[in-house]
């Protein structure tokens, strides 16, 4: 079945598809642990085989080909290890399958011959002309040396300036690279004399912003007073109550739409909507029609699925209720640049989600150190009262 085009709107910022939350590695800090608590291999206990776990990648491609072509905006693919995504043979069927540029977030499971060979041929779609890299590959140096056997920084530049003998430019310059190597700034993780010596001339390596708390400091700056770490540096014992949404597409292995980062890991942590994917399925994915009554009893309802023939994007522009306003992802509520460099160029603050009527208690106002610039997002209905609501 061919489905009807989607609308996309000029805010639309990003596009992301976890094609699989499985991962070769177990990082003490992983990016899909709601909880940050280092215990990725009990995070998602994706244990029945009756039950599917992904979309198959005709799926993906008739869900995917909804997006319009647009050679600014690409498709980004992540996980878990989005290499090893139906067998390592999934990303060069979608591949081959859409018009789409994507951009692949991985730690580099495979080996460059097996990535390349896996593509199909379609490595120009790996290819966007930006100003960086495409394929920007994550080095995590405890799992990476425990692998690699001690050589974790070496081994990934060496796979990443292999890329070169499989179509793939490669260049220390990263405007002009396919390949990029980044490392969270995670204060554990410095860089190292010997790191610089090994990617210097060969490979782009950036750090990015460590996002999160380490040794009872809070590390990222956000543009909500307390959204990431109000339970988790006990700053209030409940969540609380706001009203949000998203401004990106957000898509889990089974094509379900979510809200935030938050939303779609604690849906896989409680081991995934793969029973409601079931019922869905039977109902030919008629999300708007029949998802209320199939996620009644849960507390995490996706915002829709990608193959419900009526699904809009307009359905991400609703705010939403949600009760867990303290627990959300860094990722979803620091500040940064949109897609248009919204901040760098006109000092004006991009977030993942926009966030409102925040039932802020009255008596954390003097820990927040912008109250007056953070007043906008609070809720004036209940002056004064703690709406704890988990
Ligand atoms: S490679 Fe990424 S997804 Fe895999 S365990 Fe490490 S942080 Fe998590
Ligand atoms: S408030 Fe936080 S947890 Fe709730 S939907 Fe928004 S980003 Fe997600």
């Amino acid at each position: 079945m061919i489905l009807p085009l989607l609308q996309l709107p000029d805010t639309l910022n990003y596009i992301g598809v976890f094609l699989t939350l499985e991962c070769n590695l177990g990082c003490s800090y992983c990016i899909n642990d709601p909880q940050q608590a280092g215990r990725r291999e009990a995070l998602f206990p994706i244990k029945a085989k009756s039950l599917r776990n992904c979309l198959t990648p005709t799926e993906w491609a008739q869900a995917l080909n909804r997006i319009p072509y647009h050679r600014d905006l690409p498709i980004t693919l992540q996980g878990g290890e989005p290499m090893l995504y139906w067998k390592g043979q999934g990303l060069g069927a979608i591949l081959s399958e859409t018009p789409h540029y994507f951009d692949l977030l991985t730690n580099f499971a495979l080996k460059p011959e097996v990535f390349a060979s896996n593509l199909n041929g379609q490595q120009r779609k790996l290819q966007r002309d930006a100003p960086y890299p495409s394929i920007r590959v994550s080095y995590h140096a405890e799992e990476m040396n425990r692998v690699w056997q001690g050589n974790g920084f070496a081994e990934l530049v060496n796979r990443c300036e292999m890329l070169r003998n499989y179509g793939f430019c490669v260049s220390p310059a990263k405007s002009e690279s396919d390949v990029g190597i980044y490392m969270v700034a995670h204060p554990q993780n410095q860089m190292i004399a010997d790191m610089e010596s090994i990617f210097v001339g060969r490979v782009p390596f950036e750090t990015k912003e460590f996002l999160g708390i380490h040794e009872g400091k809070l590390h990222g700056h956000y543009l909500y007073p307390f959204s990431t770490d109000l339970i988790a540096s006990s700053i209030h014992p409940n969540t609380l109550s706001c009203e949000c949404r998203t401004t990106e597409l957000l898509l889990d292995p089974l094509g379900f739409v979510w809200g935030c980062h938050f939303y779609l890991y604690q849906s896989w942590a409680e081991g995934g909507p793969r029973r409601e994917f079931a019922e869905l399925e039977a109902q030919g994915f008629r999300y708007s029609e029949c998802g209320s009554r199939i996620f009644a009893n849960q507390g995490l309802m996706p915002i829709g699925h990608l193959l419900d023939p009526d699904f809009a994007m307009s359905d991400l522009e609703i705010f939403r209720h949600c009760h867990h306003y303290g627990r959300c992802i860094g990722c979803d509520t620091k500040v940064k640049n949109d897609r248009f460099q919204s901040y760098y160029d006109h000092g004006v603050a991009h977030t993942s989600v926009k966030i409102r009527n925040i039932q802020m208690p009255v008596s954390l106002y003097d820990k927040i150190e912008e109250i007056e610039r953070s007043r906008q997002f609070f809720s004036h209905s209940f002056p004064g009262k703690d709406h704890a609501t988990d």
